[in-house]
């Protein structure tokens, strides 16, 4: 995904407006269980000054993963902002620095810069709702949709032991 400096280098100063779609690479976020269901809208603001670009803007995303409780599927629109600074490189400058964004010539490639904020904001946990009863321990019965004995049992349990102290 690249940005063309020349029109933000003659308007130094000037932030240059874009809007963008990225289809994000399906391995990137599968090891951290998420699966998306649409390209990566990003609404984007570019600005050149002699040192550095500074890049900013939005991104936007459809997305599914599994609730960390029941493990039903979970929609949702995953939406995360960035604002980076691309200095001008040197082929020395990109070898030795992993931590920094480069720019070369008179365009900017932003799709690491655009992946490694949009992995940084995705959720750690989604929930299918904010009460989700998750699974039963024991029977894995879905404990949104049903009701199982094992609790119960539980209780059984423990009420016979308090029998058996106070008998
Ligand atoms: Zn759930
Ligand atoms: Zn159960």
């Amino acid at each position: 995904m690249l940005l063309d400096l020349n029109l933000a280098k003659s308007r130094s100063g000037i932030d240059v407006h874009k809007n963008l779609e990225f289809q994000i690479p399906s391995d990137v976020i599968d090891d951290l269980g998420f699966k998306t269901q649409s390209p990566c809208n990003i609404s984007i603001s570019y600005q050149y000054n002699s040192d550095f670009v500074l890049v900013k803007g939005q991104g936007s995303v459809y997305l599914t993963g599994n609730c960390f409780r029941c493990g039903d599927e979970v929609k949702l629109l995953h939406t995360f902002k960035f604002e980076e600074k691309f200095l001008p490189a040197n082929d020395k400058d990109i070898n030795n620095c992993y931590d920094q964004y480069f720019y070369k010539g008179n365009v900017i490639d932003i799709t690491k810069m655009i992946i490694d904020n949009l992995l940084t904001s995705l959720p750690h946990q989604v929930l299918c709702k904010e009460d989700c009863k998750g699974l039963c321990p024991q029977c894995f019965a879905n404990l949104n949709f049903q009701t199982c004995e094992c609790k119960k049992q539980i209780n059984n349990a423990f009420a016979s032991l308090i029998d058996i102290n106070y008998d």
